[in-house]
C-alpha cells in the first residue's frame, strides 16, 4: 500500500520514492523474487491464512511494490498485476460481465479488446454494444438499459485519438450504478486522471510507457474501493499473475517515466507540426496539436500528451505507399509502442469489423506514428526521404 510520507509530496517526486519501503539492507531497488512455493513454519501457521505471502500466484514482494507505486501515482485504492495489456483489459471485462447481461464498448477501442467482447464475451452471453466514441452524455443515457453492466471506455481511442468526455459519461454511469472502466494507456497513468474524472477502473498497458524499453510486457488494473471486489475476485479466479523480472522491469521503467514522456512529447509535437504542413497529409490525429480533432476537449483534461498518433494521407497508390513505409531509416515497422525507438504501422479503419458504430470519413491510409527518443529533426528528415520514395512511385 501507499507509503504515507510520499503522498503529500508533488507527483514528480512521488514517482521517484512511491513504494519503496520495501529496501533491505538499504538497496535501492527491490529484489526480484523468482518463486512459486513460499513455505509455512508449521501446519497451523499455514492453514491460518493470516501470512503476508502465501503463493506467488497472490503476490511476491516484488510484484506488491509495483501494484503499490502504481496504486499511489493513480491515486488508487488497489491494483492488480497481469502478464499483458490484453490479459488486463479481459479481467476487468470478466469481472463486470453477467450472462444475459449488456456492456457498452466505445468503437475506437484497441482492437484485441473489441476482439474479446465479439468473442468470449458473447459465446457467455453478454451483449457487448459499440458507442460512438464522441457520444454526449444524453445519447450515452440513452444506451443504458436495465441489465447494463459495464461502460468501457478508451481515450483518446486507439489508432483514430478520438478524445471522450470521461466526466459526463462516467456521470451517466455512476446514476445508473454501472461500473465504468477505461483503457488509459495513452496518457500512462500520468497525463490524466482518470479515477478522478470518476473512472472506477483504470488499466494500463504498461508494455507501453511504464516499462518504456520495449523489453518486457504487462498489465496494471488500478481501481477505487468500489470496484475492489469485482476485480479482486475475477483476477483471484483467473489466476492471473507476473513475474518477478517483469514486475522488477516495469518499476525501473516506472521511476524515468516522466523525463522520458516529456521528450516523447516534445518530439512528437514536432514531428506532427510538420506533419500537419506537408501536402500528402490530409490530417493529423494527435490531440494535443492545435487546431487537431478534440483538442480542446484534450486541453480540458489532460496535462501532456504521450509520443502516438495518426496521420490520414491524401489516397495515394499502394506501390507509393510501401515505398514511403519500407524506406525508412528510423521508424521501425512492428506492433506495440511506448519504447524508446520510433515506429509505424497502417491501420484500416474500412476493415470488415474494424468499427461497427461510426464510419471513419477519410479514404486515405491511416498510419499511427510513434515518435521516440531521436533527435526529432532526424525523424522529420527521414519522413521527408520517404515522401520523396512516395512520389516518385505514384
Ligand atoms: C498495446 C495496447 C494494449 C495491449 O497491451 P499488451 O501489453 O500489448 O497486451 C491495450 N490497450 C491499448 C490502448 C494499447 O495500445
Amino acid at each position: 500500500m501507499p507509503s504515507k510520507g510520499a503522498r503529500s509530496k508533488r507527483r514528480t517526486t512521488r514517482l521517484i520514492h512511491a513504494a519503496r519501503q520495501y529496501t533491505d539492507y538499504g538497496f535501492v531497488n527491490p529484489a526480484v523474487y523468482h518463486a512459486s512455493t513460499v513455505l509455512a513454519p508449521d501446519l497451523a501457521t499455514y492453514e491460518s491464512g493470516k501470512r503476508p505471502y502465501t503463493y506467488a500466484v497472490y503476490g511476491t514482494p516484488t510484484t506488491r511494490a509495483l501494484e503499490a507505486a502504481m496504486c499511489e501515482l493513480q491515486g488508487a485504492h488497489g491494483c492488480r498485476l497481469a502478464p499483458s495489456g490484453l490479459a488486463a483489459i479481459s479481467c476487468v471485462l470478466l469481472a463486470f460481465s453477467r450472462s444475459g447481461g449488456h456492456i457498452l464498448i466505445s468503437d475506437s477501442v484497441y482492437g484485441p479488446t473489441r476482439r474479446m467482447a465479439t468473442g468470449m464475451l458473447a459465446r457467455l452471453g453478454v451483449e457487448a454494444e459499440f458507442y460512438d466514441p464522441r457520444i454526449t452524455a444524453a445519447d450515452l443515457a440513452g444506451l443504458m438499459r436495465p441489465q447494463t453492466t459495464l461502460l468501457f471506455l478508451e481515450s483518446p481511442g486507439s489508432n483514430t485519438f478520438e478524445v471522450q468526455d470521461v466526466p459526463a459519461l462516467t456521470a451517466v454511469a455512476k446514476e445508473r450504478g454501472v461500473a465504468c472502466a477505461i483503457d488509459d494507456t495513452w496518457p500512462a497513468g500520468w497525463f490524466f486522471d482518470s479515477l478522478g474524472a470518476g473512472c472506477d477502473v483504470s488499466i494500463q498497458a504498461a508494455t507501453k510507457y511504464q516499462v518504456g524499453h520495449s523489453d518486457a510486457l504487462m498489465g496494471t488494473v488500478c481501481y477505487t474501493r468500489d470496484a475492489a471486489s469485482a476485480i479482486e475476485t475475477a483476477h483471484t479466479e483467473l489466476g492471473l499473475c507476473v513475474s518477478g523480472d517483469d514486475a522488477y522491469l516495469t518499476l525501473r521503467g516506472l521511476r524515468t517515466m516522466e523525463v522520458r514522456l516529456e521528450r516523447h512529447q516534445k518530439n512528437a509535437l514536432k514531428v506532427a507540426s510538420w506533419l500537419k504542413e506537408r501536402p500528402e497529409v490530409e490530417e493529423v490525429f494527435y490531440p494535443a496539436l492545435p487546431g487537431a480533432p478534440d483538442h480542446e476537449l484534450w486541453k480540458r483534461d489532460f496535462t501532456g500528451a504521450s509520443g502516438l498518433f495518426s496521420i490520414a494521407l491524401k489516397p495515394v497508390p499502394e506501390k507509393a505507399l510501401h515505398a514511403f513505409t519500407d524506406g525508412l531509416e528510423l521508424f521501425g515497422i512492428g506492433a506495440s509502442w511506448g519504447g524508446y525507438e520510433s515506429l509505424i504501422l497502417r491501420f484500416d479503419p474500412h476493415r470488415a469489423g474494424a468499427r461497427t458504430a461510426t464510419r471513419w470519413p477519410l479514404d486515405g491510409p491511416l498510419l499511427r506514428l510513434h515518435i521516440g527518443l531521436e533527435d526529432p529533426d532526424d525523424l522529420i528528415a527521414d519522413l521527408d526521404a520517404g515522401f520523396g520514395r512516395m512520389k516518385e512511385a505514384s
